[in-house]
């Protein structure tokens, strides 16, 4: 099975391979691995869609590695704000950092897996696609395509160490970059989630998931937990034209950014309401956003402000504020107070 499986997805990878702006067309060199790395960290829980213009954004700006790591943090997570999961963001400064030091990528998966930011997938997947190596590479669309083809009962994510044995069993040792890009572009175009393409699959006949009769029900998943919801504030503060804007703490949730004052949800589940200046306060609304552990839903308040509020802070230009690097949260916020 697993030749049959190789062979017919690389044929039909040469054929239907996506074109992405970080990739080679199949069979040609493989792509610079800055491209490879940058295009696979923002991928991270994010979609192709959506990564496309900040890869593009950020490659015309930075155009190699060693130009992103003598970027000030700053500008980077500027660059960033919208795509969420900032932590990516500050590894992203400390992996260039690193290997502008070391002067090249590792070019092995454990040499990969030591730098910041580097999982066990995003090593596998830079490993095969920028230095052939041969590896395991399997992130959500593989998973669902290996579930199928051997047709895996086990729910996830207990089910994941079976998906791996089995995805290595396929795994061929020649072409690394292509038959990993071939998995992926495969569970994206063909063996959808919900509606599997089967009829135009390549692995038609090997597919133990079809042979059963319902593929679409693979894998299976365990029950979803509903995820908490957090309660806070966030506060707009506007005079002569300029908003307050504070920066979050480094670490914890949305560690380093620029974001509106607000009373502290994210250090204590709830915020505690303490608002950062006396005077009449008026609601704009309600905005909801998901976090991977929770949800959180920040009334914003608004305030025109004659004096300026002690403490930390930054008085920002209002005609200005896309530049200011918001995370979506606040991006959200400040959508609702300027309405
Ligand atoms: S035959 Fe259908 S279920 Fe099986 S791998 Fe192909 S698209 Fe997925």
């Amino acid at each position: 099975m697993a030749a049959t499986v190789s062979d017919r997805l690389l044929d039909w990878y040469d054929r239907h391979a996506r074109e992405l702006p970080w990739r080679a067309r199949p069979g040609e060199p493989a792509p610079d691995p800055y491209r490879v790395w940058l295009s696979e960290i923002m991928l991270q829980q994010t979609t192709v869609a959506a990564v496309k213009p900040y890869f593009e954004a950020f490659t015309a700006r930075w155009p190699t590695i060693g130009q992103l790591a003598d970027a000030s943090e700053d500008e980077i997570m500027a660059a960033w704000a919208g795509l969420g999961y900032y932590s990516r963001a500050r590894n992203l400064v400390k992996c260039a950092r690193m290997v502008a030091k070391l002067r090249s990528f590792p070019t092995t998966e454990k040499g990969l897996r030591e730098l910041p930011g580097l999982g066990a997938y995003t090593a596998a997947a830079v490993a095969a696609i920028a230095f052939e190596q041969r590896a395991v590479v399997v992130d959500a669309n593989v998973e669902r395509v290996v579930a199928r083809l051997f047709a895996i009962e086990t729910p996830l994510p207990a089910a994941r160490s079976t998906i791996r044995t089995c995805a290595d069993e396929v795994t061929p040792e020649t072409r690394a970059g292509d038959f990993a890009q071939a998995m992926m572009d495969l569970g994206a175009t063909v063996c959808t989630s919900r509606d599997p393409k089967c009829l135009l699959c390549p692995l038609v006949d090997t597919c133990q998931g079809l042979a059963q009769g319902n593929p679409a029900r693979l894998p299976v998943k365990a029950a979803k937990k509903d995820r908490p919801v957090r309660r806070g504030e966030a506060y707009w503060i506007e005079r002569d034209g300029a908003v307050r804007l504070v920066r979050r703490p480094s670490k914890g949730m949305l560690g380093g950014m620029r974001a509106l004052p607000d009373d502290g949800w994210a250090a204590r589940n709830d915020g505690s309401g303490h608002r950062p200046a006396a005077g009449v306060w008026t609601p704009c609304g309600t905005v909801r956003h998901g976090f991977t552990h929770f949800e959180i839903e920040l009334s914003v308040l608004r305030l025109e402000m004659p004096l300026q509020p002690g403490g930390e802070g930054e008085w920002w230009p209002i005609a200005e504020l896309d530049a200011a690097g918001l995370p979506t949260l606040f991006a959200k916020a400040a959508r609702l107070a300027v309405a």
